[in-house]
Protein backbone atom coordinates (compact mmCIF):
# COMPACT_ATOMS: atom_id res chain seq x y z
CA UNK A 1 0.00 0.00 0.00
CA UNK A 2 2.60 2.61 0.71
CA UNK A 3 4.14 2.09 -2.77
CA UNK A 4 1.06 2.76 -4.02
CA UNK A 5 0.57 5.60 -1.89
CA UNK A 6 4.17 7.32 -2.63
CA UNK A 7 3.42 6.39 -6.60
CA UNK A 8 0.12 8.23 -6.40
CA UNK A 9 2.03 11.27 -3.95
CA UNK A 10 5.17 11.40 -4.64
CA UNK A 11 7.10 13.20 -2.01
CA UNK A 12 7.58 16.91 -1.89
CA UNK A 13 10.65 18.20 -2.63
CA UNK A 14 11.82 21.59 -1.34
CA UNK A 15 12.14 24.04 -4.30
CA UNK A 16 14.79 25.75 -3.06
CA UNK A 17 17.34 22.93 -1.10
CA UNK A 18 16.09 20.01 -2.78
CA UNK A 19 15.31 18.90 1.27
CA UNK A 20 12.29 16.65 1.57
CA UNK A 21 8.83 18.69 1.80
CA UNK A 22 6.91 19.49 4.51
CA UNK A 23 2.89 19.63 4.51
CA UNK A 24 2.78 18.86 1.24
CA UNK A 25 4.37 20.99 -0.35
CA UNK A 26 7.53 21.31 -2.21
CA UNK A 27 9.31 23.58 0.22
CA UNK A 28 11.03 22.31 3.44
CA UNK A 29 10.26 23.28 7.34
CA UNK A 30 13.50 25.66 7.38
CA UNK A 31 12.80 27.20 3.91
CA UNK A 32 9.23 27.87 4.85
CA UNK A 33 10.45 29.40 8.15
CA UNK A 34 12.06 32.12 6.28
CA UNK A 35 9.09 33.29 4.51
CA UNK A 36 8.32 35.71 7.05
CA UNK A 37 6.68 38.97 7.09
CA UNK A 38 7.25 42.30 8.47
CA UNK A 39 5.57 43.55 11.26
CA UNK A 40 3.87 45.41 12.23
CA UNK A 41 2.68 46.71 9.29
CA UNK A 42 0.09 49.41 8.22
CA UNK A 43 -3.67 47.93 8.23
CA UNK A 44 -4.07 49.28 4.26
CA UNK A 45 -1.13 48.72 2.62
CA UNK A 46 0.83 46.66 3.98
CA UNK A 47 3.91 48.71 4.47
CA UNK A 48 6.20 48.07 7.36
CA UNK A 49 5.27 50.76 10.31
CA UNK A 50 8.39 52.54 12.20
CA UNK A 51 7.07 52.61 15.49
CA UNK A 52 6.83 48.81 16.85
CA UNK A 53 3.49 47.86 18.84
CA UNK A 54 1.18 49.12 16.36
CA UNK A 55 -0.62 46.62 15.24
CA UNK A 56 -4.00 48.99 14.16
CA UNK A 57 -2.68 51.99 12.48
CA UNK A 58 -2.40 53.41 8.79
CA UNK A 59 1.10 54.69 7.61
CA UNK A 60 1.69 58.43 6.56
CA UNK A 61 1.01 58.03 3.22
CA UNK A 62 -2.22 56.15 3.61
CA UNK A 63 -3.50 58.23 5.68
CA UNK A 64 -2.63 61.49 3.75
CA UNK A 65 -3.64 60.31 0.29
CA UNK A 66 -5.71 56.71 1.28
CA UNK A 67 -5.20 53.97 -2.02
CA UNK A 68 -8.46 53.17 -3.51
CA UNK A 69 -8.22 49.70 -2.44
CA UNK A 70 -8.98 48.61 1.07
CA UNK A 71 -6.38 46.40 2.51
CA UNK A 72 -3.65 44.57 1.12
CA UNK A 73 -3.12 40.91 1.79
CA UNK A 74 1.02 39.44 1.39
CA UNK A 75 2.61 36.37 2.19
CA UNK A 76 5.35 37.75 2.87
CA UNK A 77 7.93 40.38 2.33
CA UNK A 78 10.09 40.97 -1.57
CA UNK A 79 13.01 39.32 -0.15
CA UNK A 80 15.04 36.00 -0.66
CA UNK A 81 13.81 33.40 -0.83
CA UNK A 82 10.65 34.30 -1.97
CA UNK A 83 12.15 36.76 -4.88
CA UNK A 84 14.20 33.67 -6.02
CA UNK A 85 10.46 31.72 -5.93
CA UNK A 86 8.96 34.57 -7.81
CA UNK A 87 11.77 35.20 -10.07
CA UNK A 88 11.89 31.39 -11.02
CA UNK A 89 7.96 31.74 -11.73
CA UNK A 90 8.40 35.18 -13.62
CA UNK A 91 10.87 34.45 -15.73
CA UNK A 92 12.15 30.92 -16.01
CA UNK A 93 8.59 29.25 -17.21
CA UNK A 94 8.70 27.53 -14.11
CA UNK A 95 4.88 27.27 -13.76
CA UNK A 96 4.41 24.68 -11.17
CA UNK A 97 5.84 27.11 -8.46
CA UNK A 98 2.17 29.19 -9.14
CA UNK A 99 0.77 25.58 -7.44
CA UNK A 100 3.42 26.08 -4.32
CA UNK A 101 2.93 30.17 -3.90
CA UNK A 102 -1.31 29.59 -4.11
CA UNK A 103 -1.35 27.26 -1.52
CA UNK A 104 0.84 28.62 0.43
CA UNK A 105 -1.20 32.03 0.67
CA UNK A 106 -4.22 30.06 0.68
CA UNK A 107 -3.48 28.58 4.16
CA UNK A 108 -1.90 31.46 5.36
CA UNK A 109 -5.45 33.55 3.98
CA UNK A 110 -7.38 30.51 5.98
CA UNK A 111 -5.57 30.99 8.70
CA UNK A 112 -5.95 34.31 9.67
CA UNK A 113 -9.63 34.07 8.66
CA UNK A 114 -9.67 37.10 6.05
CA UNK A 115 -12.58 37.94 4.86
CA UNK A 116 -13.22 36.14 1.45
CA UNK A 117 -14.44 38.09 -1.60
CA UNK A 118 -16.62 37.45 -4.11
CA UNK A 119 -14.24 37.25 -6.47
CA UNK A 120 -10.71 37.18 -7.49
CA UNK A 121 -9.38 38.81 -10.78
CA UNK A 122 -5.86 38.65 -11.71
CA UNK A 123 -4.28 41.77 -13.30
CA UNK A 124 -4.05 41.40 -16.54
CA UNK A 125 -1.09 41.57 -18.64
CA UNK A 126 -1.55 43.38 -22.40
CA UNK A 127 -1.90 40.25 -24.83
CA UNK A 128 1.78 41.41 -26.75
CA UNK A 129 3.41 40.58 -23.09
CA UNK A 130 1.46 37.64 -22.92
CA UNK A 131 2.07 36.11 -26.15
CA UNK A 132 5.73 36.73 -25.08
CA UNK A 133 5.60 34.78 -22.14
CA UNK A 134 2.90 32.27 -22.79
CA UNK A 135 1.19 33.11 -19.56
CA UNK A 136 0.04 34.97 -16.83
CA UNK A 137 1.77 34.11 -13.57
CA UNK A 138 -1.26 36.73 -11.46
CA UNK A 139 -3.90 34.27 -12.98
CA UNK A 140 -2.22 30.76 -12.71
CA UNK A 141 -1.71 31.92 -8.42
CA UNK A 142 -5.09 33.01 -8.57
CA UNK A 143 -6.65 29.78 -10.18
CA UNK A 144 -4.83 28.13 -7.00
CA UNK A 145 -6.87 30.42 -4.75
CA UNK A 146 -10.05 30.39 -6.26
CA UNK A 147 -10.01 26.18 -6.34
CA UNK A 148 -8.88 25.78 -2.61
CA UNK A 149 -10.31 28.70 -1.18
CA UNK A 150 -13.81 28.05 -3.18
CA UNK A 151 -13.96 32.01 -4.48
CA UNK A 152 -15.39 32.74 -8.21
CA UNK A 153 -12.03 33.38 -10.53
CA UNK A 154 -12.91 36.28 -12.79
CA UNK A 155 -10.84 36.56 -15.45
CA UNK A 156 -12.39 38.12 -18.30
CA UNK A 157 -13.61 41.38 -16.58
CA UNK A 158 -10.59 43.12 -16.74
CA UNK A 159 -8.08 43.65 -19.62
CA UNK A 160 -4.84 46.03 -19.98
CA UNK A 161 -5.84 47.54 -23.70
CA UNK A 162 -2.39 49.65 -22.90
CA UNK A 163 1.20 48.05 -23.67
CA UNK A 164 3.00 49.59 -20.76
CA UNK A 165 6.50 49.50 -20.37
CA UNK A 166 7.72 47.13 -17.23
CA UNK A 167 7.13 49.16 -14.35
CA UNK A 168 10.12 47.19 -12.84
CA UNK A 169 12.94 49.90 -12.67
CA UNK A 170 10.83 52.89 -12.99
CA UNK A 171 10.50 55.38 -10.47
CA UNK A 172 7.10 55.72 -8.28
CA UNK A 173 5.88 58.82 -10.10
CA UNK A 174 6.78 57.57 -13.76
CA UNK A 175 5.29 54.12 -12.66
CA UNK A 176 1.59 56.06 -12.28
CA UNK A 177 2.07 57.71 -15.22
CA UNK A 178 2.67 54.68 -17.30
CA UNK A 179 -0.09 52.98 -16.10
CA UNK A 180 -2.36 55.38 -15.90
CA UNK A 181 -5.52 54.32 -17.98
CA UNK A 182 -3.74 50.64 -18.92
CA UNK A 183 -6.98 48.88 -17.62
CA UNK A 184 -10.57 48.18 -19.32
CA UNK A 185 -13.04 46.61 -17.14
CA UNK A 186 -15.87 45.44 -19.63
CA UNK A 187 -18.60 43.32 -17.27
CA UNK A 188 -19.96 44.28 -14.62
CA UNK A 189 -18.87 44.29 -11.31
CA UNK A 190 -21.73 46.44 -9.23
CA UNK A 191 -21.97 45.55 -5.56
CA UNK A 192 -18.51 43.24 -5.46
CA UNK A 193 -15.94 42.85 -3.11
CA UNK A 194 -13.04 41.75 -5.00
CA UNK A 195 -9.58 40.90 -4.67
CA UNK A 196 -6.69 41.47 -7.23
CA UNK A 197 -4.45 38.67 -7.27
CA UNK A 198 -0.71 39.77 -8.14
CA UNK A 199 3.01 38.52 -7.67
CA UNK A 200 4.79 41.87 -6.29
CA UNK A 201 3.73 44.67 -5.03
CA UNK A 202 5.77 47.54 -5.34
CA UNK A 203 4.91 51.05 -5.19
CA UNK A 204 1.04 50.17 -5.45
CA UNK A 205 0.62 52.15 -8.71
CA UNK A 206 -0.38 49.14 -10.78
CA UNK A 207 -3.22 47.41 -8.39
CA UNK A 208 -4.15 50.89 -7.36
CA UNK A 209 -4.98 52.08 -11.28
CA UNK A 210 -6.78 48.23 -11.45
CA UNK A 211 -9.02 49.35 -8.23
CA UNK A 212 -9.87 52.97 -9.49
CA UNK A 213 -11.23 51.31 -13.12
CA UNK A 214 -13.15 48.73 -11.04
CA UNK A 215 -14.25 50.61 -8.39
CA UNK A 216 -16.15 53.04 -11.30
CA UNK A 217 -17.65 50.46 -12.51
CA UNK A 218 -19.65 49.82 -9.64
CA UNK A 219 -17.40 47.15 -6.99
CA UNK A 220 -18.36 47.60 -3.91
CA UNK A 221 -14.70 47.03 -2.04
CA UNK A 222 -11.24 46.24 -3.34
CA UNK A 223 -8.51 44.02 -1.45
CA UNK A 224 -4.79 43.30 -2.71
CA UNK A 225 -3.41 39.93 -3.03
CA UNK A 226 0.43 39.21 -3.50
CA UNK A 227 2.40 36.57 -2.57
CA UNK A 228 5.26 39.62 -1.57
CA UNK A 229 5.32 42.71 -0.92
CA UNK A 230 8.10 44.95 -1.57
CA UNK A 231 9.21 47.59 1.11
CA UNK A 232 9.71 50.32 -0.93
ZN1 LIG B 1 14.46 23.94 1.68
ZN1 LIG C 1 -0.28 52.33 4.31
Amino acid sequence: MDIIRSLLNPASRCVLCGSTGYNDVDLCAPCSAELRPANPICVCCALPLTTPGDSQHFCGSCLQNPPPYSFVYRLADYAPPLDRIILQLKFNQKLHLARLLGTLMARDIRQQALTLPDLLIPVPLHKQRLQQRGYNQALEIARILARALNVKLDRHSCVRHKATREQTGLPAQQRKTNIKGAFQVRHDVRGKHIAIVDDVMTTGSTVAELSKALLQQGARRIDVWVCARANV
